[in-house]
């Protein structure tokens, strides 16, 4: 069975086709990452009694004759913030080390129905707070195309995964860019839907006004199938909203033609890499060729997203990590020293959280706190509402879609930003506001484009209307056909 660039869609071929079961494609799944996950660290934990039982189970539907879909079989590898019960979630924090999921995440229970096999957890920045993967409590994990360089993050496992052909999908969240950087890292593709598009119930909270659960794809057709197994209303989430997606697929060339781009001024400005640039006119003229028309609009609040963010996000992330307090969920350090609950606490959060988590709680215990409130926090909410204004206007204008690129720059090095968080920070700034606004974002990579000696994978972005998932999959699907 050959895994490389296997994708959902031929995947289901070759089990319908009986060209293997779903137990040998978990077999040959688990025997490549024992052998060639040690490259990357993608993988933090490998969930091979549950995959082999969901394999044996797809397998005797077959047998049987009864009908499965799409997703019956595939092995998905799912980020260390999404609960799957009884299997060990971490966050990818050590504080959890020992947490054992009670229930399964909303979209877990929707991808069990559709009989899909989870392989295993992806290593993440620790509960996803970071954009390279070394904020990660357990282990660093390295770029497939370059493993000098990380894969971005905070799904960056999962980004590699994929990319390695260590996986054939894979779940992610994005907060700030999460899903969306380190696709455009790996060359895969990313899909942050919309705010309310997929349920998050189950998943490990940090920032709940921005969190969404997507995916990690080899194609957008392939993100297609995922996102509709994982989108819709849940009562578990009050954020969550029924929409119909039945029509993502019936996308073509005509109905593309019928859609107007812009083009965010704001986003091609100095700083970005002249080599993502010029990717991005290549995405630009193939679409151009497609039939595509484009405009120039303006998004003029940009330059205050990231501001904006980091300082919502961890005012969210403090409260929400509240929870943590050493006792709850954690393992227990027996220590004759403990004497107090002060020296619990003291501890249990001074060893289980690493650095970067540390310093978002204090941010945002300190934009929180009384008397820098009104300063920050509320100050923030009313930037916020300009930057969702911004793009209200800019579609107001008769565009219906965004191009842009998804980061300033390819992958970077390990260790080149790692101690400089403003640095890393500021590197957020094209996929920020669409989060900031709810809106829906793909990453997909440009077409035989490689940067640097040559190895590196770049992305662009498409930002959509709010749950017109349709148009940005849609265009997507459509660059990608392209010949
Ligand atoms: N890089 C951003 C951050 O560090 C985004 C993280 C995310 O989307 N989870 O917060």
């Amino acid at each position: 069975m050959d895994l490389k660039n296997l994708t959902i869609k031929k995947f289901h071929e070759g089990l319908m086709g009986k060209k293997f079961s779903a137990k040998e494609a978990a077999e040959t799944f688990f025997s490549s990452i024992k052998k060639e996950d040690e490259k990357y660290g993608a993988y933090l934990r490998l969930t091979e009694e549950l995959a082999l039982s969901q394999a044996l189970s797809v397998d005797k539907k077959i047998d049987g004759g009864e009908k499965v879909g799409a997703l019956a079989g595939v092995p998905l590898a799912v980020k260390d913030v999404i609960l799957i019960k009884d299997e060990i979630v971490s966050g990818a924090s050590k504080i959890l080390s020992e947490y054992k999921a009670g229930y399964d995440a909303t979209v877990i229970k929707n991808l069990k129905e559709e009989n899909s096999m989870f392989l295993g957890y992806t290593n993440c920045d620790e509960f996803a707070m970071g954009a390279s993967t070394e904020n990660s409590g357990i282990q660093i994990t390295k770029n497939p195309h370059d493993t000098s360089r990380v894969p971005g993050g905070s799904s960056g496992g999962s980004a590699a995964a994929v990319a390695a052909d260590l996986t054939v999908a894979a779940l992610g969240s994005d907060t700030g860019g999460s899903i969306r950087e380190p696709a455009s890292f790996c060359g895969v593709v990313g899909l942050k839907p919309t705010y309310g598009s997929v349920s998050r119930f189950g998943l490990m909270a940090m920032a709940s006004s921005l969190d969404q659960i997507g995916c990690l794809t080899k194609t957008v057709e392939d993100a297609v199938i995922l996102f509709q197994a994982i989108a819709g209303r849940d009562e578990f989430d009050a954020t969550s909203e029924e929409h119909d997606w039945s029509d993502v697929m019936d996308f073509d060339a005509e109905r593309a033609k019928g859609l107007t781009v812009g083009l965010p001024e704001e986003y091609f400005v100095e700083g970005l890499d002249a080599q993502v640039e010029k990717g991005l006119d290549e995405a630009l003229g193939r679409f151009k060729k497609l039939g595509i028309k484009f405009k120039k609009v303006s998004l003029p609040h940009t330059s205050l997203g990231v501001s904006c963010y980091y300082i919502i996000m961890p005012a969210e992330v403090s409260s929400n990590l509240a929870r943590l307090d050493g006792i709850r969920y954690s393992r227990i350090i027996k220590d004759d020293a403990i004497e107090a609950l002060l020296d619990i606490y003291k501890k249990q959060k001074g060893e289980g959280f690493g650095e970067e988590v540390r310093r978002r709680i204090m941010l945002g215990t300190f934009v929180l706190s009384h008397g820098y409130y009104d300063a920050y926090y509320a100050q923030a909410q009313k930037v916020r509402r300009l930057i969702c204004r911004d793009f209200e206007k800019a579609f107001d204008s008769g565009v219906d879609a965004m191009l842009t690129p998804v980061y300033p720059t390819p992958a970077f090095k390990i260790g080149e930003k790692a101690s400089d968080p403003l640095e890393m920070y500021l590197g957020d700034i094209f996929t920020i506001p669409t989060s900031l606004a709810g809106l829906p974002g793909l990453s997909a990579p440009v077409k035989d484009y490689k940067v640097g000696s040559g190895e590196l994978p770049i992305g662009f972005q498409l930002i959509g209307k709010k749950f017109r998932e349709q148009d940005i999959l849609g265009l997507g699907r459509l660059y990608e056909t392209s010949s």
